[in-house]
């Protein structure tokens, strides 16, 4: 196939960030990252290739029905891969009105506008056209202690209001293809980790408290079990799928690294005590960790059968936890200047855009 135009909305967050990474350097193809830059929206995470000719950038609330349309005639992409969302749990337990708006009724706007455009279009281009929607093996819900894992299969069970309105959008984007033919494939992806993560999920957490010498949260018993995917595995992943997935279908990914918060908090401790050792006679970083009062309705266990992309289309992660979590660790370690900005609130893209936040 010839050179894609990519549409990536959400894509200054931090999978979406690496996604355009990926695509801008080891692919020829064209990126327009469109996102509303909120607080998670980090223009920093795209600077590696901001100034590049195949990449640009457009501010846009997908919530914003004629902006999508505007955006989809000028850029006229032949591939929507769409990862804006508002992503963090606890915030969706604070407030759940801004899922609702994003999660769902921005995706069903994102729907209408890329189905009357698809329809536009010329066989050809009908034929070439596919809208990819990024989502989270959370909709699955509580896999507890019963060994199972989610295949693609599982029915829906949603916990939180985040993974309730995630659930939502994948039930949306089924009935577009169900309903009006639009090409659509749908991913379900665990828990990611690594460079350019916001701090106020787990790993970087950690990290950085580890590193101003504060306390190290968990949550509860820490017997929660998450399993692990390197971002730039899940980017890689995404980009497979957007190319030779089959159209209508549900691709679960994961990395098979089932671990407890506990145990990654510690392993982070270790590598720290490796990478960045605390002066002698001063105990480990992990003397540190302090158990934090649960999140109410917080899901036991999630663990993928990636089974189907392996088999289907080849993908395989790179990285094991323990490679992928000494990257990420080293990463923070050297990118200092990155999640200062971040910490003290001068990355917030908007208002280097000159908005109001
Ligand atoms: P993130 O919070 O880091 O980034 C979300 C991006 O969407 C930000 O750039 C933000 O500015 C943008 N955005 C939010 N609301 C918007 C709106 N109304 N219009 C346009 N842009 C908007 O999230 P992430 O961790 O990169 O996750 C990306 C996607 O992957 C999400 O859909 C999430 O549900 C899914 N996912 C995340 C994980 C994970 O572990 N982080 C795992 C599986 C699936």
């Amino acid at each position: 196939m010839a050179v894609r135009r990519i549409l990536i909305t959400g894509g200054a967050g931090f999978i979406g960030s690496a996604l355009v990474r990926l695509i801008i350097t080891a692919t020829p193809d064209s990126v327009m990252v469109a996102d509303k830059l909120t607080y998670a929206g980090n223009l920093d995470s795209l600077s590696p290739v901001s100034t590049h000719r195949r990449y640009a950038f457009r501010r846009l609330d997908i919530c914003d029905g004629p902006a999508l349309r505007q955006t989809l005639e000028d850029y006229r992409p032949d591939c929507i891969m769409h990862l804006a969302a508002e992503s963090h749990v606890d915030r969706s337990i604070d407030g759940p009105a801004d899922f609702i708006r994003t999660n769902i009724d921005g995706t069903y706007r994102l729907l209408e506008a890329a189905r009357r455009y698809w329809q536009s279009l010329d066989a050809p281009q009908q034929g070439r056209f596919r809208l990819h929607h990024i989502s989270t093996d959370e909709v699955y819900g509580d896999l507890a202690d019963t060994g199972g894992l989610f295949s693609e299969t599982t029915p829906y069970a949603p916990s939180s209001p985040y993974s309730a309105s995630k659930a939502a959008s994948d039930h949306l984007v089924r009935a577009w293809h169900r309903t009006y033919g639009l090409p659509v494939l749908i991913t379900n992806c665990s828990n990611n980790y690594g460079p350019y993560q916001f701090p106020e999920k787990l790993i970087p957490l950690v990290i950085l408290n580890a590193l101003a010498g504060k306390p190290l949260p968990v949550y509860g018993d820490g017997m929660q079990i998450r399993d692990w995917l390197y971002v730039e595995d899940h980017a890689r992943a995404l980009y497979q799928v957007v190319v030779s997935g089959k159209i209508g279908e549900t691709y679960n990914i994961g990395g098979g690294n089932e671990r407890k918060n506990i145990e990654v908090a510690q392993t982070l401790c270790a590598l720290l005590d490796e990478l960045a050792p605390r002066p002698i006679g001063v105990t480990s970083y992990s003397d540190r960790i302090a158990f934090v009062a649960d999140r109410p309705g917080h899901d036991r266990r999630y663990a993928i059968d990636a089974g189907k992309i392996q088999r289907e289309l080849g993908w395989q992660p790179e990285e094991t936890f323990d490679s992928g979590l000494r990257k990420t660790v080293q990463w923070y370690l050297s990118h200092e200047a990155w999640w200062r900005r971040v910490q003290d609130g001068s990355y917030y893209s908007g208002e280097r855009l000159g908005l109001a936040r």
